[in-house]
């Protein structure tokens, strides 16, 4: 049984592993952490959501820089805003205990000559989104022409965005010789052809299957008529007042409306989508962390890759238009070993559309009924 201090960390990372009360490794971290350590490689790992990917990064980051130097080594590339303050967050605790180190997170829809001010101050590493991250490239805002470690975070969503030409134009200002390191969920050919652009013989570990789903959470279906979508969600809601989840919608403006009849109705709902300001898309996101909001309505960019703890449930009051988004969606649930259900409502023209899920995700959903039979189903 292998131990964090087995995979070769430090006292001072041990120390902080310690505090945040992580007892084993997780897979991921068990399998990158030492190839990360012992060598400079190019490395792709590929892991479900809710596996510890970041620790699995960020522990070797933290150790290989130099906290002495204010020079910036290393740059995260992730693809939402929500995820780089994320990261940069988890980063600032598994640092906690070295001293002078300095993270800092960049991204869009906040003060760009802040961030700069931030950066001046001697980050060693930056998190940051690829479009802010190219802005301030282009006005000499930041310099990561001595970058020794990049990682392309949650690589296959990046791609999804049409983060390409940013991610290239980057890492064209970064080292030739530094370690790229790419983090993923799935791996569609746009992964590989990035990972062949960008990386040099890459060492590859992957862990569970390719686009699977995590084993904690359980799937199921309830078939309504289209015009009852609204109604089966609320009786869901009242079917489990402590839920605590993410409802998934497909435009930003049904996830307004949801959000917006949900709170009229007097349940705990908040909003999360792109057309929110920043300031907006913080205050929510903040309070769903604090437990003050039960029902985040979200969109998938919105929502992506977002860690909060104990989310019992994942709502799909829409089925997303591509398949494997449904991977996403799910694992916003059964995280760091916990359970959680994903629910999906659908309409009859939609249920083959479970069949293909099924397949990709190699589990069976469980067809239910909306529970107090009110909403009539097909
Ligand atoms: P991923 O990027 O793979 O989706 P995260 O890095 O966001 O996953 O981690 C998911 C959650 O698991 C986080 O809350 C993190 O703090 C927690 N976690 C990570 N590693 C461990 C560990 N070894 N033991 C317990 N919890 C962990
Ligand atoms: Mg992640």
């Amino acid at each position: 049984m292998s131990t964090f201090q087995d995979l070769g960390l430090q006292d001072n990372l041990l120390q902080a592993i310690t505090d945040l009360g992580f007892e084993t490794p997780s897979e991921v971290q068990k399998k990158a952490i030492p190839i990360l350590l012992d060598e400079e490689t190019d490395l792709v790992a590929l892991a479900q959501t809710g596996t510890g990917k970041t620790a699995a990064f960020g522990f070797p980051m933290l150790q290989k820089i130099n906290v002495d130097s204010r020079t910036t080594q290393g740059l995260i590339l992730s693809p939402t805003r929500e995820l780089c303050l994320q990261i940069a967050n988890e980063l600032k605790l598994y640092g906690k205990y070295c001293k002078g180190l300095n993270v800092t997170a960049i991204y869009g829809g906040a003060s760009i000559t802040e961030q700069a001010k931030q950066v001046k101050r001697g980050a060693q590493i930056i998190v940051a989104t690829p479009g802010r991250m190219k802005d301030m490239i282009s006005r000499r805002m930041v310099d990561i022409s001595k970058i020794e470690y990049s990682v392309l975070d949650e690589a296959d969503e990046m791609l999804n965005m049409g983060f390409y030409e940013d991610i290239t134009s980057i890492l064209s200002h970064t080292p030739n010789d530094k370690s790229t390191w790419l983090f993923s969920a799935t791996m569609p050919k746009e992964v590989a052809t990035i990972a062949k652009e960008f990386m040099y013989n890459p060492k590859e570990i992957t862990v569970g299957h390719k686009n699977e789903g995590s084993k904690n959470v359980s799937h199921e279906y309830y078939l309504v008529n289209s015009r009852d979508r609204y109604q089966a969600l609320k009786r869901l809601a009242d079917a489990n007042p402590d839920i605590f989840s993410v409802v998934f919608c497909r435009t930003k403006r049904d996830t307004q409306k949801v959000a917006e009849q949900l709170i009229e109705d007097g349940y705990n709902a908040g909003a999360l989508h792109g057309d929110l300001s920043q300031n907006q898309r913080d205050l929510v996101m903040k309070a769903f962390r604090n437990n003050q909001i039960q029902m985040l309505v979200a969109t998938d960019v919105a929502a992506r890759g977002i860690d909060v703890d104990d989310v019992t449930h994942v709502i799909n009051y829409q089925l997303p238009d591509e398949i494997e988004t449904y991977t996403h969606r799910s694992g916003r649930t059964g995280r760091a070993g916990k359970t959680g259900v994903s629910m999906v409502i659908i309409s009859k023209s939609e249920v083959r559309k479970i069949k293909s899920i099924e397949r990709i995700i190699k589990k069976q959903f469980e067809k239910k009924s909306i529970p107090d039979g009110s909403v009539i189903c097909e």
